[in-house]
């Protein structure tokens, strides 16, 4: 049934870069099986789960969403394609994003534009934004993405989904193609809390192929007193993030989430956390750089698009590039190497490290005295296809409330909390310590 709505709908979506029909129903087939032999099938048999196209899967295209890696089949399954298909879900598609995540709304594809499904005219966020639209067009009841700086909560928030993006070594990025090292996580969007925190049961814990990855091992329970109430819980809410640049209907439905938590126990406190505009600095220089060293692999010898025509080595390997990578990647690239580069590394990199080291001291101080910070999850709703695409600074700074999390290594959810007028999602970003992801599941789910 999911196979046929894709069919029929996705022509007018582009959710999807690639859809396994054969290989889903053969699974399927197998856990028919399963079942009429009285099998197990696992916690999630027989769902069905599209992945975004920049985690490896064996035997399937995995392209970045690039010209780059347009023809690349990985030979193996990242960790949390792993876990997945063991927990019995079926892998059902590749979804598109923005080129090598780098984006906020989907149009960095080298292949296809995603629309909202909300509204055809407007984008669905991104970088995750195939794996956000699919969820919302039931294309799939769990959809999976990777957050570097609000890639998988900014197109929760555009196409009305939970989305969350785990504290930072929860879930195993191995299999992830990396983007920024040190700030990429998976997580999972789907459509209420707590498939939210099922599908974390699944996709988190240790794994010795990623050297960033929590040590504990003991399996994490999250869907247990899930419906705990949340009386007595203490809530900030950081006034930073509510000034010049916030649209007022993301505004007032905000104060109607701030409303029910107090309705409902919580005690919600306005205090200041002075980072939001040095965090944008912060993440668009560290990311540039390590995304400016990641890139360098593709260099037409060892992986992907190799140039036809070159004379010579150093010939083949710019050609190649300047042929492959499209215009946002080459603009980090080149972004990364100056900041990076001997001359201007003390004055851009080493300053953001130390702003980096900043920013986390602040959070830690702030969970001294909150369990949850609580946000908007972008200043702005859902804008044109086309909009923004000339003016990529108007680009970054709809990021301001979701890269300094990825910054300090923090989990944060976003979840739906209104409409505007014009029927576009809005949504609520709920922040915790780290993993601290029960109490922050706990809180999402009352307040859903
Ligand atoms: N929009 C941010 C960027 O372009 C975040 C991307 C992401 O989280 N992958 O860098």
């Amino acid at each position: 049934a999911y196979i046929d709505r894709i069919k029929r709908l996705d022509p007018k979506i582009n959710a999807f870069i690639t859809l396994c029909e054969e290989m889903a129903l053969k699974e399927a087939a197998i856990l028919d099986d399963k079942i009429e032999n009285g099998e197990e099938i696992g916690q999630l048999g027989g769902i069905p789960v599209a992945i975004k196209d920049n985690i490896c899967t064996k035997g399937i295209k995995t392209s970045c969403a690039s010209k780059v890696l347009e023809d690349f089949i990985a030979p193996y399954d990242a960790t949390v394609v792993k876990k997945l298909k063991d927990a019995g879900a079926i892998i059902i598609g590749k979804t598109n994003m923005d080129e090598f995540a780098m984006g906020s709304s989907t149009e960095n594809s080298a292949f296809k534009i995603t629309k909202n499904p909300w509204d055809l005219g407007k984008v669905p966020g991104g970088s995750s934004g195939g794996s956000a639209a699919a969820l919302t067009a039931g294309f799939a009841p769990l959809t999976i993405g990777s957050d570097t700086g609000g890639s998988i909560r900014q197109p929760a928030a555009f196409c009305g989904n939970v989305g969350l993006k785990p504290t930072y070594g929860l879930v195993s990025r191995y299999g992830l193609i990396a983007f920024a090292s040190s700030l990429d996580q998976i997580g999972p969007f789907t459509k209420d809390v707590r498939d939210c925190a099922l599908s974390l049961e699944v996709l988190q814990g240790n794994d010795p192929l990623d050297a960033t990855s929590v040590n504990d091992t003991a399996t994490k329970d999250y869907l247990t007193d899930l419906d705990a109430g949340i009386e007595g819980l203490k809530i900030g809410v950081p006034k930073e993030f509510f000034q010049e640049g916030l649209d007022p209907e993301i505004d007032e439905s905000i104060k109607g989430s701030i409303k029910k938590l107090k309705e409902m126990g919580a005690t919600v406190e306005e205090f200041s956390l002075p980072i939001t505009e040095s965090g944008l600095s912060a993440y668009y220089i560290v990311s540039s750089a390590e995304a400016s060293s990641n890139l360098a692999r593709y260099d037409g010898v060892r992986y992907g698009y190799r140039a036809e025509t070159f004379e010579g080595i150093e010939e083949l390997i710019v050609n190649s590039r300047s042929e492959a990578f499209g215009k946002e990647a080459k603009r980090r690239i080149m972004l990364g190497t100056y900041v990076l580069s001997s001359g201007y590394y003390d004055a851009y990199y080493k300053k953001a490290m130390l702003l980096r080291k900043k920013i986390k001291n602040v959070f830690n101080e702030a969970f001294k005295r909150y369990d949850i910070i609580l946000s908007p999850t972008s200043p702005i709703l859902p804008f044109g296809i086309g909009e923004k695409t000339e003016d990529p600074l108007q680009m970054y700074l709809a990021d301001i409330y979701t890269v300094n999390i990825n910054i300090a290594g923090l989990p944060a959810i976003s979840i739906p909390c209104g409409f505007s007028k014009s029927k576009l999602p809005i949504g609520v970003q709920l922040i915790g310590h780290h993993y601290a992801e029960k109490k922050l599941l706990q809180a999402a789910y009352n307040l859903e």
